[in-house]
């Protein structure tokens, strides 16, 4: 990664390497104006595939831009760290965290058995590393501010929790519990963050085409079939991309709080 930025922006983004997080740095390399922190767990390969992808996303859409990759777990404290100092060190700013890292229980389980071990390691991940995360973000943000407010639009925090953080599935509480906390999170934030000029929002996905999901297929393309969603797909990791790269590009500049729904209508009541 290299120092010379110019008067580019730096943005972070959790979970990169694959899936949601891929399509969110690809749209956000197609946006350009943003160097790149893909952060991933364990998978360096499609980290780095990520990062390469980006660059050449962005070449064709004629920005220059960098893509770095740097591992974390993003329920570890040293490692919410280390994301920072990487960003710190290799861009020298930071405009855009997006909280995007999550994982689904190992195994789904009714709420009459589900154990605690599933429990606490999706409230680790899902929900005390966002926040967590944000928090040490959202400091170095105020601190690049140097007590002036920011220009509205232009630093923001995104984070990607789902519809499940409104829709009860009791075969995975764990989850749905991590999920409602990042709106509750999101909601803390923008309040915090409002008189810094910081934005801070949150992307509902529905049923989005990845890894997660790919257990879950044949399940989920009956269900489409049968009218789950006004809009009968699935929807895919570029579909929820376009909505932070929205974000990023300052158009929301008055929505601070604001929860964008990409659900393909999964949200509505019908009769
Ligand atoms: P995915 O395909 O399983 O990809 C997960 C990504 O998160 C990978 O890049 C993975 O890195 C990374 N990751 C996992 N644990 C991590 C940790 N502890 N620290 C840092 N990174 C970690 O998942 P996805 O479907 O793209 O989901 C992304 C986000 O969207 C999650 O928060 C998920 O809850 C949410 N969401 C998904 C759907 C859906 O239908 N897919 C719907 C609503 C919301 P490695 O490659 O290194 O493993």
């Amino acid at each position: 990664m290299t120092q010379d930025t110019g008067t580019r922006k730096a943005a972070l983004i959790t979970g990169a390497s694959r899936g949601i997080g891929r399509g969110i740095a690809l749209e956000l390399a197609a946006l350009g104006g943003y160097d790149l922190a893909i952060n991933y767990a364990s998978n360096e390969d499609a980290a780095r595939e990520t990062a390469e992808a980006c660059v050449e996303a962005a070449g064709e859409a004629g920005h220059e831009i960098t893509a770095g990759i740097v591992r974390g777990d993003i329920s570890s404290g040293e490692d919410r760290g280390r994301l920072i100092e990487y960003v710190r060190e290799g861009f020298g700013r930071l405009d855009l965290l997006v909280n995007n890292a999550g994982v689904a229980p190992s195994v789904r389980a009714d709420i009459l058995e589900a154990g605690e071990e599933s429990f606490d390691r999706l409230i680790g991940i899902n929900l005390k590393g966002p926040y967590f995360l944000t928090q040490l973000a959202a400091r170095y943000m105020v601190e690049q501010l140097g007590g002036q407010p920011g220009t509205p639009g232009a630093m923001n925090v995104v984070t990607v929790s789902s519809i499940s953080a409104y829709t009860a599935s009791v075969n995975r509480g764990d989850y749905c519990i991590s999920k409602a906390g990042l709106s509750m999170h999101t909601q803390l934030w923008a309040a915090r963050l409002a008189e810094h000029g910081i934005g801070v929002y949150e992307i509902q996905p529905g049923i989005i085409e990845t890894d997660m999901t790919a257990r879950v297929k044949e399940r989920y393309d009956t269900l489409f079939a049968e009218g789950l969603t006004p809009l009968p797909r699935w929807g895919t990791p570029e579909d929820v991309g376009k909505a932070v790269a929205a974000i990023a590009a300052g158009h929301f500049p008055y929505s601070t709080g604001m929860v964008i729904d990409v659900d393909g209508g999964f949200r509505l009541r019908r009769l």
